[in-house]
């Protein structure tokens, strides 16, 4: 009978460590279960459409938010950066594709939390124009400053049938909202293109959705490969700063929630890139200072067609 019951303790025992290490290692959940995409995934399926590649890219800056850099970049010197407000236009041959849309001024204003901050009516009506006259349109996350602009404009009808929204994007904009302006109900999410996928999805010649929820759930990147062979990563706003790639540091920002796990996971793959693929250009959307630098080298172009 002791003996009995010294097996059963003796098992216990081991049930217990091993349940207690089990509990450990979900808790310390290795980065690469967090994150484990490789570049040359993304490649084979942004190879997955046949057809010519688009010829270049265009930023434009419609608004700007000031800033400290301490709340962009953890441990950044409390200096004042400019947080630009952007979209991209992706050019091909026989059309162009959106990435981001841009925001009203009324959607603007709530980013500047009681403060006036640059809004350029002239630039925001380009991206109007661009919205308007693209094939498609993308959006690398739900938050206002990216997505309001096919969502608060008059030609909402127009607009919702070529964007294409994800899945946790839409459960967002109709649940949790990022502010009351952009809550969408599901009879408006009815008319917009909503996809869902796993990991990627092929979007067209050369480009790729690489799903990437981390500064929000429906976060994702987008990938392009030129014509010419030169590579871009639309990161969104899992950096608001390249510093936070270069030094893998997140932000400091009370007011917003973030998965922080998922969000270093991105940044120390993104800072491996950055050293290692001299091809690839990173893109931050609210890197002002990296916008300017790559306008002046010709990797992207300024403004919108
Ligand atoms: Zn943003």
């Amino acid at each position: 009978m002791k003996k009995i019951y010294s097996v059963c303790l003796l098992f216990a025992l081991f049930a217990c460590s091993a349940l207690a290490s089990f509990a450990q290692s979900a808790q310390k959940q290795p980065a690469d279960s967090l994150w484990s995409v490789r570049l040359d995934e993304i490649r084979q399926v942004a190879a997955m459409i046949p057809g010519r590649r688009a010829l270049r890219i265009n930023v434009l800056k419609f608004a700007e938010s000031r800033r400290s850099k301490k709340f962009s970049v953890q441990g950044a010197p409390d200096e004042p950066s400019v947080q630009a407000r952007t979209v991209f236009q992706v050019v091909f041959a026989d059309g162009t594709v959106m990435i981001d849309s841009g925001m009203d001024e009324q959607v603007h204003r709530f980013f500047g939390r009681g403060v006036i901050e640059p809004y350029y009516p002239d630039a925001a009506k380009q991206v109007e124009r661009a919205l308007r006259s693209a094939r498609a349109i993308i959006i690398t996350h739900e938050h206002g400053d990216h997505v309001a602009g096919v969502i608060r404009t008059p030609f909402v009808a127009e607009l919702a049938p070529k964007t294409l929204l994800t899945r946790a994007q839409i459960q967002a904009l109709e649940s949790d909202p990022q502010m009351p302006e952009i809550k969408i109900t599901p009879d408006m999410a009815s008319h917009y293109n909503v996809v869902d996928y796993e990991k990627f999805l092929p979007f067209g010649p050369g480009m790729a959705l690489i799903k990437a929820p981390g500064h929000t759930p429906g976060s994702q990147m987008v990938y392009v490969a030129l014509e010419s062979g030169r590579e871009y990563l639309f990161i969104g706003d899992t950096a608001w700063h390249m510093d936070g790639v270069r030094l893998i540091k997140g932000k400091d920002a009370p007011w917003i929630q973030e998965d922080q796990a998922a969000l270093l996971a991105q940044l120390e793959w993104l800072n491996e890139l950055y050293r290692t693929e001299k091809n690839v250009f990173i893109i931050a959307s609210h890197d002002d200072e990296e916008r300017k630098e790559l306008i002046a080298k010709g990797v992207l172009g300024d403004g919108l067609e």
